[in-house]
């Protein structure tokens, strides 16, 4: 088998990714070690509109479970932020069918697509690449100009690429089980001690049915589950309105920090696999698609012109840096200041944003895949009056 990009991991980076080569003239082969697309899911399913829409889907009724405007952040002394969009900003999907939905418009595209295909070994050279991958587990050399590594977070081909490691990994854990909303149209966000370093969540499917996890930045998954079961016990909000029966388990790790190197002779990496998810939500699915499209185009430009070099390639390292490589940085600094809050300082700083003029500010401009917008907002000399309380919290807190 020989194509001018192969793509491994059928994900909805590496579909993007996959998608964008086909469109730009190479022929494409997509590869997913698993027996079915868009399973296991490891996945909360919260998609911005934006991320929705970088994707080129269209928020259908097979694909959108809910629809959601805001957030009630929970300070860990059980006081409430109400955040109010004020139009839907988000929407609950099903990871399974949105996978698939990316991977039939990839096929639609010109890409073959191979499940139960693994990649175990990569021999790479400046022009042509071979992947050894178990195809049905039966060994097999697939040639390539240009292999995608897609391959989630725990990437081989980043490793067999010589490529080095994200600069975190969360481990995160939910449930989808029978619970309460107030009010269906909000996802609540409990900070704090609870879930230290990030955050826990509800997130509703519906009136009657929530996805509840957290993660934890300690790359130990029985951690995660020892925390998530905390909150399900003790924090008053979710015992109340959590009444027993789980419905499904999702976990996985979650990267935050890119890689400092994203291209090597023959290979590229994009999604996870290179750490491109916002490090204040732990989302990866609009960012890794915004990734994805500059790696597929450049993946088919090189392959085409026949030059795979870590030079030739580099134009996709340089372009998706400028897209959103200062957005990922200032995320993980806000992402490192948050996390290392006491509870303390936690309650003061939530408590000093609830007011009518700051609450105000964030409906119009805060955006949960660009934070920079409200940060900059916030910081303006017109609205700095305002922001008096929040800087005192902020100092103390440093200080
Ligand atoms: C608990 C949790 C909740 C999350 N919630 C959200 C959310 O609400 N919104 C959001 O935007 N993001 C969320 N994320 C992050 C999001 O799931 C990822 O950022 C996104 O799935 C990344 O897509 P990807 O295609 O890069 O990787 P993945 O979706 O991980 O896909 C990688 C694919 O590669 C395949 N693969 C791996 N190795 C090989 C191999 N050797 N050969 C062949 N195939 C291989 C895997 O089977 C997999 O299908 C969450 C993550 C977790 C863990």
């Amino acid at each position: 088998m020989q194509y001018d990009v192969v793509v491994v991991g059928a994900g909805p980076v590496g579909a993007t990714a996959a998608r964008y080569a086909a469109l730009n003239g190479a022929s494409v082969l997509l590869i997913e070690e698993h027996t079915s697309v868009g399973s296991p899911v490891g996945c909360t399913g919260l998609l911005s509109t934006r991320a929705i829409s970088e994707c080129d889907v269209k928020p259908t009724n097979d694909i959108v479970l809910n629809l959601v405007r805001g957030a009630h952040v929970y300070s860990p002394n059980g006081n409430c932020l109400p955040i109010d969009g004020g139009k839907t900003k988000a929407y609950v999907v099903s990871r399974k069918m949105f996978d698939r939905k990316l991977v039939t418009m990839a096929v639609d595209a010109g890409v073959d697509v191979s499940i139960k295909t693994r990649a175990i070994g990569l021999n790479r050279t400046k022009r042509l690449q071979e992947l050894l991958v178990l195809q049905n587990g039966v060994p097999n050399t697939i040639t390539a100009n240009v292999i995608i590594g897609a391959d989630g977070v725990r990437s081989n081909i980043a490793k067999m690429a010589g490529l080095g490691n994200v600069q975190k990994v969360l481990s995160g854990i939910q449930i989808e089980a029978p619970y309460t909303s107030n009010d269906a149209d909000f996802v609540e966000l409990f900070m704090g001690s609870q879930a230290p370093g990030f955050f826990g969540w509800t997130v509703p499917v519906s009136e009657t049915i929530s996805r509840i996890g957290l993660a934890v930045p300690t790359g130990n998954e029985s951690h995660a589950i020892q925390y998530l079961n905390i909150l399900l016990n003790s924090n008053k909000e979710i015992f109340e309105r959590c009444y027993g029966g789980v419905l499904d388990i999702v976990y996985g790790g979650i990267p935050l920090g890119p890689q400092s190197k994203t291209v090597a002779d023959g290979v590229l990496i994009v999604g996870d696999a290179a750490g491109q998810v916002k490090p204040t939500s732990g989302g990866g699915v609009y960012t890794g698609a915004a990734c994805a499209k500059i790696a597929g185009e450049v993946a088919a430009s090189s392959a085409i012109e026949e030059d795979a070099s870590v030079n030739r390639l580099n134009e996709y390292d340089k372009r998706w840096r400028a897209k959103l490589g200062r957005e990922l940085n200032l995320g993980m600094k806000i992402h490192e200041f948050i996390g290392g809050l006491s509870d303390n300082d936690l309650d003061e700083l939530l408590g000093s944003m609830n007011t009518p003029a700051i609450l105000d500010l964030i409906t119009e401009y805060g955006d949960m895949d660009r934070p920079s917008i409200l940060m900059k907002k916030m910081l303006s000399p017109t609205n700095s009056w305002q922001m008096m309380n929040v800087f005192w919290a902020f100092a103390k807190a440093v200080l």
